[in-house]
């Protein structure tokens, strides 16, 4: 098979889904690999890196030829038409957006992969992209974070007095909010971290940070956190307003599968903080966890609070994003990969469930009722 990338087409969109690392791998799985030209260039990989592939001209040349294409971002309209039909996509296709994304892929007859569906077991774990891109975002808010803010983070003793440590906030301890909690206690700042599943409180402790205990304990299915009751949601904002007001830093990371992002530090609550306090929403993209964030921008509350809503953390750090997302790439595509040839394994539920297209049908339950 064809194995190709092409440059990602979004704004901002830095990564690149197939790195010289993984083009080098598929070749000794006996995969041929194509590259747009420049397709590396945004995350620092020239073309002369990529030593195992052919370098095939421009988008359409490469499109043309793929069996297998590998994206970050979905494929544009304009690309899925140049598509062959029953080829490959695989990439974070996001399922939720753009319908008429997903009728081009069907009515292609293109086998799509969106890596969002991938299922979340012990076996996938090495697939999973979801876990290996939020990482990046968890340790990159830290450090926006931390320059945004007015304050050291630690503890110095100094000619000049005694400097005290920052207090930051984590707040949500899923992948990404324990790689900022790790990232916090780097720099020298005092942690706190809570989560509404109990389980998380192990793993804070374990990072050296202190578990905010706001009495609310919501473990869904999956390992995933339930949506709380009004009731809980009561309980928790009571606690946690009150707790705010000696907090320098917060950086908030909740999320509930398949909804928008849980509501969490009102406006109230922000303006009872101290003036300078920095609050870094890495789900402003997904609705929000800060009732005053805003995807794409800072927002300064009225007593001097900054709100920052990053978007595409992930992309902030290209090279390692990458090669983190493609390997995860790489580790899927194996499943289908013998010697050289690609062969479907419907049985297998890690194929079968992140089909989100296949031989002109939506194969994702929820899209199709979606998208019809
Ligand atoms: P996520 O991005 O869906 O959510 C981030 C965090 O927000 C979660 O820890 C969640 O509990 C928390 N949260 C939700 N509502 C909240 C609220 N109201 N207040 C505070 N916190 C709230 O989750 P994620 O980081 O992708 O993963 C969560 C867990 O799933 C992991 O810690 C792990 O146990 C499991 N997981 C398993 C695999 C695997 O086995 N392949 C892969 C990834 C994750």
């Amino acid at each position: 098979v064809n194995v190709a990338v092409v440059r990602e087409t979004s704004s901002n969109e830095r990564r690149v889904a197939l790195t010289p690392e993984v083009a080098k791998k598929l070749k000794g799985k006996g995969a041929s690999v194509l590259i747009e030209q420049g397709a590396g260039d945004p995350a620092s990989f020239p073309d002369a890196a990529y030593k195992d592939a052919e370098v095939a001209g421009d988008a359409a040349a490469t499109l043309g030829r793929a069996d297998v294409l590998l994206k970050v971002q979905p494929p544009s309209l304009e690309e899925i038409a140049q598509l062959r039909e029953g080829s490959v996509v695989i990439g974070l296709l996001q399922p939720h957006l753009a319908p008429e994304r997903i009728r081009a892929l069907r009515d292609r007859k293109i086998t799509a992969f969106a890596m969002e569906l991938l299922p979340r077991t012990t076996r996938a774990q090495a697939m999973d992209v979801l876990s290996s891109q939020a990482g990046v975002a968890g340790y990159k808010a830290v450090l926006i974070a931390a320059e945004a803010s007015p304050k050291f983070f630690p503890m110095l003793t100094t000619a000049a007095g005694t400097i005290r440590p920052s207090k930051v906030l984590i707040v949500g301890a899923g992948v990404a909010g324990l790689q900022a909690i790790a990232t916090a206690r780097r720099l020298g700042a005092q942690v706190e971290g809570f989560d509404v599943r109990p389980e998380t409180k192990e793993q804070i402790e374990s990072l050296g940070a202190k578990f905010l205990d706001l009495g609310v304990s919501a473990a869904g299915s999956g390992g995933y956190a339930r949506e709380l009751t009004a009731e809980e949601r009561e309980q928790q904002q009571r606690a946690l307003a009150e707790h705010l007001k000696g907090i320098d830093v917060i950086v908030t990371t909740a999320a509930v599968p398949g909804r928008k992002a849980p509501r969490i530090i009102s406006t109230a609550m922000v303006e009872g903080m101290k003036p300078g306090a920095v609050i870094v929403d890495i789900a402003a993209e997904t609705g929000g966890n800060v009732e005053l964030s805003e995807a794409g921008r800072t927002v300064v509350s009225k007593n001097g609070v900054s709100v920052i809503g990053p978007v595409n953390l992930a992309s902030s750090a290209p090279i390692h994003a990458s090669e983190m997302y493609s390997r995860n790439l790489f580790n899927f595509l194996e499943l289908s990969l013998k010697d050289g040839a690609l062969n479907l394994d419907w049985d297998d539920e890690l194929i079968a469930k992140t089909c989100l297209t296949h031989a002109g049908e939506i194969r994702h339950e929820p899209t199709r009722t979606l998208v019809d």
